[in-house]
């Protein structure tokens, strides 16, 4: 059986409709060495590829705009679930579920679940499997809850780096969650935000761990980055130009609230936030209105302080550090169209 279902039928189905003769491929890291095999149902059908390689990490990023200028007629955009981005081309998503049976790891790994009652989590490739995982907890006394989707996910239980909603939703009902996936970003930030233990459990490697989030000692790293900022006189408050990242009119409110707080305030657009472009502006820190990953993942990476728009707040004195808040993309975010 394939790793992913990369759903050649449906690739041919959605190249066909378009009558496309030149399509635009997007992919994530995770897929890439795959790309032979993604690349065959475009080849049966005659319909010439674009591998779009720049950085591509969710669906907050489609590629449409550099396909087109390629003389792309479609974009297919692998790995991550459509999250309601508009696009410039006909853009398909195809989200490389796993099929591979999680069942037996989740068994496994049940003795280190000692919750009684579990939020289940997880990412767009293991979606299908929420529901037989809700069976097998159910059969062993354990009551599983499934969370709405937040703005931005589109199934329920599925958890992104900038939309907890899934986890807030039955937070106050669970005491843990479970989580299946890669990666401990994820199920780090459903921690921090909850305070709650997660088991988590990787489908690839076929381990898991406990993951106990060290809450006071994230904040307390939190908190001396917003007092490092506060000595600061000068901001960028940088919003990505990717279409699910461009936050501007959050920028434009923090670098409103940043001047009326007496600091100097710049909005910077970049694509991908890098700390090799932004230093050079002599700053004194920065404020992350793009991917709400950045200032927790990235921080190390800068010389001077990076904080979420909601430290900003604290900063300032527009807010109270308690109750922490973690970072999230909301559709207020965004100037409309
Ligand atoms: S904004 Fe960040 S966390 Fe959200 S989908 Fe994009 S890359 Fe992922």
């Amino acid at each position: 059986m394939n790793l992913y279902d990369f759903e050649r039928a449906r690739v041919k189905r959605f190249l066909r409709q378009h009558r496309a003769k030149r399509a635009g491929i997007q992919l994530p890291a995770g897929l890439r060495r795959h790309l032979q095999e993604i690349v065959e149902p475009f080849a049966e059908v005659d319909v010439e590829t674009f591998m779009l390689a720049d950085s591509c990490y969710g669906a907050c990023d489609p590629a449409d705009v550099r396909a087109k200028q390629l003389g792309c007629d479609v974009l297919v955009h692998y790995g991550h679930a459509d999250m309601g981005v508009s696009a410039c081309l006909p853009t398909l998503y195809i989200e490389a579920r796993m099929p591979t049976d999680q069942l037996r790891v989740v068994e496994r790994a049940l003795p280190e679940l000692k919750f009684k009652r579990v939020g289940l989590l997880t990412t767009v490739q293991h979606i299908a499997h929420l529901r037989g995982v809700a069976k097998l907890l159910r059969s062993r006394g354990i009551k599983p809850f499934i969370g709405r989707p937040g703005p931005r996910a589109k199934y329920p239980g599925q958890l992104l780096g900038c939309d907890f909603g899934c986890v807030r939703s039955v937070a106050t009902r669970v005491d843990g969650f479970l989580y299946i996936g890669t990666g401990e970003f994820h199920p780090l930030g459903a921690a921090l935000a909850t305070g709650k233990q997660i088991l988590a459990i990787n489908p690839i490697s076929e381990g898991f761990k406990v993951l106990t989030p060290d809450v006071d000692a994230f904040q307390r790293r939190r908190k001396a980055m917003i007092a490092r900022a506060a000595a600061g006189e000068r901001f960028g408050v940088i919003v990505s130009s990717k279409p699910g990242q461009a936050r501007f009119k959050l920028a434009a409110k923090l670098a409103e609230d940043l001047k009326l707080a007496g600091k100097v305030a710049h909005v910077l657009t970049v694509d991908e936030v890098r700390p090799e472009e932004l230093g050079d502006f002599g700053l004194d820190g920065f404020i992350c209105a793009a991917c709400p990953r950045i200032p927790i993942d990235d921080a190390e990476r800068f010389e001077q302080p990076v904080l979420t728009p909601f430290e900003t707040q604290v900063m300032i004195g527009k807010a109270k550090f308690q109750p922490y808040r973690m970072d999230e993309v909301t559709k207020g975010d965004f100037y409309q169209a």
